[in-house]
């Protein structure tokens, strides 16, 4: 086992944290402040592939491995969470397309997406049901060749932006978690009715929508997989999520304690920079040992899922978020506190930064979900 990146896995890290850093980082505060969709910015990170890296080169991607497209969602996300993360949401939906997808879906789809030219969208959550995934009300009824879906689908990334989307529904009600099935559609269709919401704390650069699914109509050969099997697809598919969201932390994580760094050597009081203060250097000390504590893990859960190993993937990419997520919200709270008032406005980054990482603790599994997948591991 080897604890450094290859070399090939540093200089793509580098060419990331570049590009965040000249393209992402001076225009993120624009984005944020207009609530706006960076469809510009998809578009350049598709042209380093970074959009959906772990893609295959055969649909346009770069078939990179589990652990680079940690550390690019990582770097991303370092950059700003808003806009660096609406590039990296394309891992969320194409891996559900290339593990489960037919060869059809793949070619007409993953081309464009890893382009930058469309997101996509998955809508799993509902506004009764969200943790309890097994209890949504999306139903999904056999019309001749088609299926009818009814249904309404909450919080959805990119659910107003995108193309393409995967919705979940059940198709046998009467065997809960056995009865879902993924569903393939575009969403330019009769039906498919998304509102952007526009009220959120943080990532507000990120689309979310409500979307209000109405006889939409999608063709058999839309079906995602196996009908009835979306249940146990979801919890493959939700362990690369997971892993990818503990790059998200550990990147946020990073980049407010980049500019704590930075600001404690600036800010003098009593005669001296604060960076000075033993209380401030121990500050710093334990972020930057959370956050490496964190990195380490998020690599240890995207090697797991390199080899393929579904139980220890499952536990270290639940562990690997739980673990990141918290220590997010910590760091990028204690980055604030080394700013003082200055952190509190938003002439610093910081506090965009620590609105931002709060979402970590909640979307792919609540904290309190992971608790529960790690702790039935054990017993
Ligand atoms: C910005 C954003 C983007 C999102 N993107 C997507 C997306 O693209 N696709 C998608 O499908 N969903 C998405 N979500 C939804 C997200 O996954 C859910 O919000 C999350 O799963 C929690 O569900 P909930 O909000 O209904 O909370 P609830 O399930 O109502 O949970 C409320 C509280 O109860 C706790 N709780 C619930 N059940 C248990 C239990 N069994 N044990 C212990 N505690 C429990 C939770 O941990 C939480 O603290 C997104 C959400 C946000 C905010």
């Amino acid at each position: 086992m080897t604890f450094q990146l290859s070399p090939e896995q540093e200089a793509i890290r580098e060419a990331v944290h570049e590009f965040g850093m000249e393209e992402i980082r001076p225009v993120a505060k624009e984005y944020e402040a207009d609530h706006r969709y960076p469809s510009e910015l998809l578009s350049a990170a598709a042209d380093l592939d970074l959009v959906a890296p772990h893609v295959p080169e055969e649909y346009g991607g770069a078939g990179m491995d589990a652990i680079a497209t940690v550390l690019i969602t990582e770097e991303l996300w370092r950059a700003d969470p808003g806009v660096g993360g609406s590039i990296a949401a394309a891992d969320f939906g194409t891996g559900m397309l290339l593990e489960f997808g037919d060869e059809w879906m793949c070619e007409e789809w993953l081309p464009p997406i890893t382009a930058g030219e469309t997101p996509i969208a998955t809508g799993i959550s509902e506004p009764a049901h969200g943790s309890n995934v097994a209890g949504m009300d999306t139903r999904a009824e056999q019309d001749g060749d088609e299926w009818v879906l009814n249904g309404n689908k909450m919080w959805i990334t990119n659910g107003s932006v995108a193309d393409v989307a995967i919705i979940m529904a059940k198709t046998s009600p009467e065997k809960g978690h056995n009865g879902i099935t993924a569903f393939l559609t575009e969403t330019d269709v009769d039906g498919y009715d998304a509102t952007p919401i526009r009220n959120k704390l943080g990532i507000k650069a990120q689309d979310t929508a409500e979307i209000v699914i109405d006889d939409l109509r999608v063709p058999d050969e839309n079906v995602v997989g196996e009908v009835d099997e979306g249940f146990y697809q979801l919890m493959q598919f939700f362990s690369a999520a997971r892993a990818d969201v503990s790059g998200q932390a550990t990147g946020v994580a990073q980049a407010a304690l980049d500019e704590a760094v930075a600001y404690a050597q600036e800010r003098e009081q009593f005669g001296q920079p604060i960076s000075e203060f033993q209380a401030i250097e121990h500050k710093i000390a334990e972020m930057a040992t959370n956050v490496e504590a964190a990195r380490s893990l998020a690599y240890r859960a995207g090697a797991a899922l390199e080899a393929g190993d579904d139980a220890l993937a499952t536990r270290l990419c639940s562990m690997a978020k739980l673990f990141a997520s918290e220590m997010a919200v910590d760091v990028t709270d204690e980055a604030l506190q080394v700013h003082g008032g200055a952190g509190y406005v938003s002439d610093h980054h910081i506090e965009r930064f620590y609105r931002d990482a709060r979402i970590t603790k909640i979307y792919d599994g609540t904290s309190e979900i992971q608790k529960n997948i790690i702790s039935e591991q054990l017993f």
